[in-house]
């Protein structure tokens, strides 16, 4: 049976669905991931489908069951990133921000706390803050709702929490120096970078504030986090190809 229910989110994908009406889908703080039906969306003057735009955020009414398609209503309260919205960068970071969450949960599953991070990334993101940076902390952050768990907080083999790190895939997580010679597949990183790795993973997304990273340090951390993510899940996200497409140029 289906029920009105007012959901809190941000909308993030959009796709023709039949004749004037589109496919919205909107990531909710307390029900999850919902595919919804905009219908009439797509008629010029349509209130439901400016609401609707990629990247608005606001309370949406809908029509659920608590599976399947659910139908907007109505919305109230609806803002807009603008920055994002208007910006290619920005934009693309936001998307694969926004496509990785997606792709951790299965519709409808309560998202919790990563419901925060990604309204904390994209409001930062809108403001101006260093995108990349951002969606590294997303990245790391995510992992362990992916069912990888990496070991950031003590060596994984003698529990050391202090000292000069690196990060092995093999182990799946921070070793310290006292085993740098006997762990081959360490990846090499400077004691900086793999400080860097674990301030992303570990500290509470508030107390990040305005991070600024060093171009050198951003790239060894991306180099890291993208073999971490290979090594482990099989994602090949078009939004990541578009954003490592970008940086060519
Ligand atoms: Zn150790």
């Amino acid at each position: 049976m289906q029920e009105l229910v007012e959901v809190q989110g941000i909308i993030f994908k959009r796709q023709r669905y039949k004749e004037s009406d589109l496919l919205a889908k909107i990531m909710t703080k307390d029900h999850g991931i919902i595919t919804m039906i905009v219908k009439g969306a797509l008629k010029p003057k349509s209130k439901l489908g400016a609401a609707s735009l990629n990247f608005s955020y606001g309370k949406y009414i809908i029509y659920s069951s608590g599976h399947g398609l659910s139908t907007l209503r109505t919305y109230k309260e609806v803002k807009q990133f603008d920055q994002i919205y208007l910006d290619l960068e920005k934009s693309a970071y936001a998307s694969f921000v926004l496509d990785l969450i997606d792709h951790a949960f299965v519709e409808y599953a309560p998202i919790g706390k990563y419901y925060d991070l990604a309204k904390f990334a994209l409001d930062h993101i809108d403001r101006g803050t260093d995108p990349e940076v951002l969606t590294q902390i997303v990245q790391m952050q995510l992992l362990p709702a992916f069912g990888v768990g990496p070991q950031m907080e003590a060596c994984v083999i003698c529990g050391k929490k202090q000292g000069v790190f690196d990060y092995s895939l093999r182990y799946g997580g921070i070793i310290c120096e006292d085993h740098f010679a006997s762990v081959t597949d360490r990846m090499h990183l400077t004691a900086k970078e793999t400080a860097l790795l674990r301030t992303f993973a570990l500290l509470p997304i508030e107390r990040l504030g305005n991070v600024q990273v060093k171009e050198q340090n951003k790239k060894a951390t991306r180099k890291a986090i993208d073999q971490i993510y290979r090594s482990s899940l099989d994602l090949n996200l078009k939004t990541k190809k578009f954003i490592d497409e970008l940086r060519l140029f």
